[in-house]
């Protein structure tokens, strides 16, 4: 659905700042524009494209602000029809008094990613790099951020290109298999082709990443977990650097599970700490306790703590020895007498990670982390970490195995038929043929005025 309407939205986030911005897109923009808008002067009676003109909003004879205006004229603007911009000052009044005097003035209000969606349609950026907008604003720490720039520079669509095109060629081959029989035979027809498909599978099978993905969208989900009193809501304290766990001296003080999130070398990490997992008859420290197990599982990787100055009890070997998935054994308070050491940990399970630190002073954490920065290093290359781009890449893999199985029974017209699934599928990350449906499930994530 292409609209060729005018639309206007607030540009810039809710709330009193030094500047707002009210952006206005569409054929009638510039006389939207001209109709709040007076140059000081009365100058430019038609405004210079992607020149700032200074002047005022006015409402009949009454000044609403003081404005810098700029028009910038299709296609050389973001949505690649006519837009303006109004930069007032940024409070509420003013700009939702000149937001109305737009609408007043012929404009629409504008959906969420209304914008970026026109950028779309009219061909300026493909839906992967439209995404790519949205992720940078919500970007919360540089690994986000970079992933966001590698997609809109087109990391995504360079690479579902080269593959769609690859998968062009094949199907030319295919094609030329079923128009053909008499000329190629099936085994030198299929052959190259399988081989062909062999090597995209890999290709397409390589470039999903989902712990990548999960990081850079989700963040590094760490679980802290041991028995009651070792010192895990002193340890996500002083991780935080701030007081979000109760912290006492008596057993079982986390009842549920507490969030914290940080940011560590540009990496959103969540840590969890736990209720200590032990036997309770308590029914507010069992939900605890079962919260504990549910964020165990779900973590990218746990924290056990000990009591460094306490003997290992039997629960806690038994846990070491069961000790599965990524994480690190933490010995806590290395400020009293040791009692457990590093070797104690290394003779019951050799290969688990072992890091001694002290909750009460913060200097002694900076092992740890180092650990959960290696934890979360990634490849600053990959091509693909939406969710979305991944789960269209699973399901053209899985057709072009389907198009593999097909050619094994010698029926090239059914693996053709595969081979278009999987560009249709190739397809939804830029979004060549992309439906309404998937736009409105793109877009709607989108603020109002992007
Ligand atoms: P949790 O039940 O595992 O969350 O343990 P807490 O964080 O509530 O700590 C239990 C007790 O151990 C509190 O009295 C803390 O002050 C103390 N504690 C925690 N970490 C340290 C540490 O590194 N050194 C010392 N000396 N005491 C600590």
């Amino acid at each position: 659905m292409i609209r060729n309407d005018t639309i206007a939205a607030i540009a810039t986030a809710p709330g009193n700042g030094g500047i707002g911005i009210i952006r206005i897109s569409g054929p009638k923009t510039e006389e939207v524009m001209l109709s709040v808008f007076r140059a000081a002067g009365g100058r430019y009676p038609i405004p210079e494209s992607h020149r700032m003109i200074y002047g005022w909003i006015t409402d009949g004879s009454d000044t609403v602000d003081e404005c810098m205006a700029v028009l910038m004229r299709a296609p050389r603007s973001y949505t690649r029809e006519d837009v303006a911009e109004l930069q007032l000052h940024g409070g509420s009044y003013v700009l939702n008094k000149t937001l109305e005097l737009c609408l007043k003035a012929g404009a629409r209000l504008a959906e969420a990613g209304e914008f970026t969606r026109r950028a779309f349609l009219n061909g300026r950026i493909d839906l992967s790099k439209a995404e790519a907008v949205m992720n940078l604003i919500s970007a919360r720490g540089a690994q986000e951020h970079k992933a966001a720039v590698r997609q809109m520079n087109g990391g995504a669509s360079s690479f579902v290109r080269q593959i769609s095109d690859e998968l062009y060629t094949l199907q030319a081959g295919l094609a030329a298999c079923i128009d053909y029989p008499e000329e190629i035979s099936d085994e030198e027809g299929t052959g190259s082709l399988k081989q062909g498909l062999e090597k995209l599978i890999g290709r397409l099978e390589q470039s999903i990443d989902e712990h990548a993905s999960r990081l850079i969208h989700r963040g590094l989900q760490i679980a802290i977990v041991g028995r009651p009193n070792v010192g895990k809501s002193s340890l996500l304290n002083a991780l935080l650097g701030e007081e979000r766990a109760i912290v006492t001296s008596i057993p079982g003080t986390t009842r549920d599970t507490v969030n914290g999130e940080m940011l560590l070398n540009g990496i959103h990490i969540l840590l969890t700490d736990t209720a200590g997992i032990r036997e309770t008859n308590d029914p507010v420290e069992k939900l605890g306790v079962e919260r504990s197990v549910k964020a165990k599982t779900e973590a990218d990787a746990t924290l056990l703590v000990l009591d460094g100055s306490e003997p290992l009890e039997d629960n806690e070997r038994i846990m070491i020895e069961r000790f599965d998935g990524k994480g690190a054994v933490i010995i806590n308070k290395t400020d009293l007498e040791p009692r457990i050491k590093e070797d104690t940990i290394h003779e019951i399970r050799p290969d688990l990670t072992c890091v001694s630190i002290s909750a009460k002073n913060p200097e002694s954490l900076q092992p740890l982390r180092d650990y959960l920065i290696r934890l979360a290093d990634i490849s600053d290359q990959l091509a693909l970490t939406q969710p979305r781009h991944l789960d269209a890449v699973r399901r053209a893999a899985c057709h072009l195995k389907d198009a593999y199985h097909t050619l094994e029974l010698f029926t090239p017209d059914v693996a053709a038929t595969d081979l278009q699934a999987a560009q249709a599928a190739l397809g939804e990350i830029t979004g060549d043929n992309a439906d309404e449906k998937l736009l409105d499930r793109v877009f709607s994530g989108f603020c109002v005025g992007k």
